[in-house]
């Protein structure tokens, strides 16, 4: 019941925070389509079990990406939340390079529920990059990012072998996906 409501707090929390975002791609989804997306892959991966994961899962780009501060999620969500948002925000004061490879660095030894969010994330954001690429990225750009996020994924395995799956599938059609651009 609580876990219900907690739920449905963090969905009209995520929706107000992001109201003006899109995503890159072409096809200019609206951010809330990412987040579900996520929220949805680690509720299947938790069997519903994990209300936490899930709710951050759905938080996982307000520190980040909108004007939300730790503490108020923390108040309104709870430490356990807030915690898992936090290892799933990157840090802005760093250069992008460096906040690309410090995603790998901590990827091993982040939290259970963080590592389940992260991998998430990458499913959702490869889906989308061969789906909606972003209109103004170069083909090396593309399989670059595909790379990346195989390097991140790559330090958090052994976390959910069907989400991994689902990664690998996400990774392998997006990629072939991508390469037949150039045909
Ligand atoms: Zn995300």
């Amino acid at each position: 019941m609580t876990a219900l409501l907690d739920f449905a707090r963090a969905l009209e929390f995520a929706a107000h925070k992001h109201i003006d975002q899109r995503r890159k791609g072409v096809r200019a989804e609206p951010y809330l389509n990412h987040l579900s997306e996520v929220a949805f892959l680690v509720a299947e991966a938790t069997e519903g079990k994990d209300p936490v994961a899930v709710i951050a899962a759905l938080l996982h780009d307000t520190l980040e990406d909108t004007d939300a501060s730790y503490e108020e999620i923390e108040q309104h969500f709870g430490a356990e939340v807030a915690s898992v948002v936090a290892e799933t925000t990157d840090d802005k004061r760093l250069r992008k390079a460096e906040r690309k490879q410090r995603q790998i660095d901590t990827a091993p030894t982040a939290s259970s529920r963080a590592k389940l969010v992260k991998l998430a994330d990458k499913v959702s954001n490869l889906r989308s990059m061969a789906y909606s690429p972003p209109a103004d990225w170069p083909l090396d750009r593309k399989i670059e990012y595909f790379e990346w996020a195989h390097a991140v994924v790559a330090g958090l395995r052994g976390t959910d072998a069907r989400l991994e799956s689902l990664f690998d599938r996400a990774y392998e059609d997006g990629l072939a996906e991508l390469r037949g651009e150039t045909v």
